[in-house]
């Protein structure tokens, strides 16, 4: 089969690999439809832990069931389905907990963890655990259905901020995460929407998303956000950047005894002004991947409750992936989920 082979920062290579069989269990799904991911442009543009070379990145997508492995029940090859693409080992002390997005001893399809590689979805095929699969209906697309995984991820962080109605909600960052966490905060009622980003097609994208708000993060963000709110501040910060300019605005807008929604994480270590953050009593809640949101997601999704296809801005097929790859690291297109496919 064809695939993209990622072997090293600004590497990435349309060729022919084996095509993988599956095991007892598994399931080989033909690719339909798979997301670049912010993950992944981080594992292309410089040496991640998490994109091990060689490896056929690619953990948002869908497909239909081509072959199934042996004892495989209830599926039948042609089925349309998505993937849930954790992996975890539902054993450990986590899982037990719950807390399957933290399982020490997971696999995650398209990345490299702790316990190993597992090539993903850039590829005509990939193979996946039956018990992971997500039927999917007629009425949602193969496209719709690879944008359900960052979904997920949007999805976990605005459950942990608890009720949400009549709320108001500051949102860092406008890019997937950000437009999906937009939308999600609309569903769980809050009230004022409040978008910051430097771009301004991703503010634009915001409103269509059910952004009350827009604000450009190069103005006075704390100053306007003081005047829109009474001088008392938002109740609620999602932050989908997790830079430093991002998480210290964070802590200033947020009102006393509100909550950081700690989602994005693109820059690792930095400075936060700690001592303003402890006597605001501010809750900072780390969200981390999804454990039951995917099938959330995408029954939001079935539901008609939210339409992730209006921030998919490009479509192309595989083999244009190395020149894709290269064009989003560049910076220089306004693209905010791109696509890609085989027919
Ligand atoms: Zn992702
Ligand atoms: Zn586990």
């Amino acid at each position: 089969m064809k695939a993209l082979v990622y072997y090293g920062p600004h590497d990435i290579r349309y060729e022919e690999v084996p095509t993988p069989q599956p095991g007892p269990g598994q399931v080989l799904v033909r690719v339909k439809a798979v997301s670049i991911c912010g993950s992944d442009l981080a594992g292309y543009k410089a040496v991640s832990a998490m994109r091990k070379p060689p490896l056929i990145m690619g953990h948002e997508f869908s497909g239909q069931v081509a072959a199934l492995g042996e004892g495989v029940h209830g599926i039948q090859p042609g089925d349309r389905v998505g993937v849930v693409t954790n992996l975890y080992c539902g054993t450990c002390r986590n899982c037990h907990d719950g807390l399957t997005n933290v399982c020490d001893y997971r696999y995650i399809i398209g990345t490299t963890m702790k316990a190993g590689s597992y090539n993903g979805a850039m590829a005509e095929y990939v193979v996946a655990p039956a018990e992971k699969l997500m039927p999917l209906p007629d009425s949602v697309s193969y496209e719709e259905c690879a944008l359900v995984e960052p979904l997920s991820i949007s999805l976990r962080a605005v459950k942990h901020a608890g009720r949400l109605d009549g709320k108001t909600v500051a949102v860092f960052g406008v890019g997937p995460i950000g437009l999906m966490g937009v939308m999600c905060l609309r569903i769980f009622g809050a009230a004022r929407i409040i978008a910051i980003d430097v771009m301004e097609n991703r503010l634009q994208m915001a409103r269509e998303c059910g952004a009350t708000d827009v604000i450009n993060s190069n103005d006075d963000v704390e100053g306007i956000i003081r005047k829109m709110t009474d001088d008392t501040g938002v109740d609620v910060v999602f932050d989908a950047a997790g830079i430093p300019q991002t998480v210290n605005r964070a802590i200033e807008i947020a009102r006393n005894g509100g909550t950081i929604l700690m989602v994005g994480m693109a820059s690792p270590t930095f400075e936060i002004e700690y001592k303003h953050a402890v006597v605001k009593e501010l809750r900072l809640q780390a969200s981390y991947m999804y454990t039951s949101e995917m099938r959330e997601g995408l029954q939001l999704i079935i539901d008609g409750k939210l339409d992730v296809k209006k921030m998919i801005t490009g479509r192309y097929p595989l083999s244009e992936g190395p020149r894709i790859f290269e064009e989003l690291a560049s910076g220089k297109t306004q693209d905010v989920k791109v696509i890609l496919t085989n027919d």
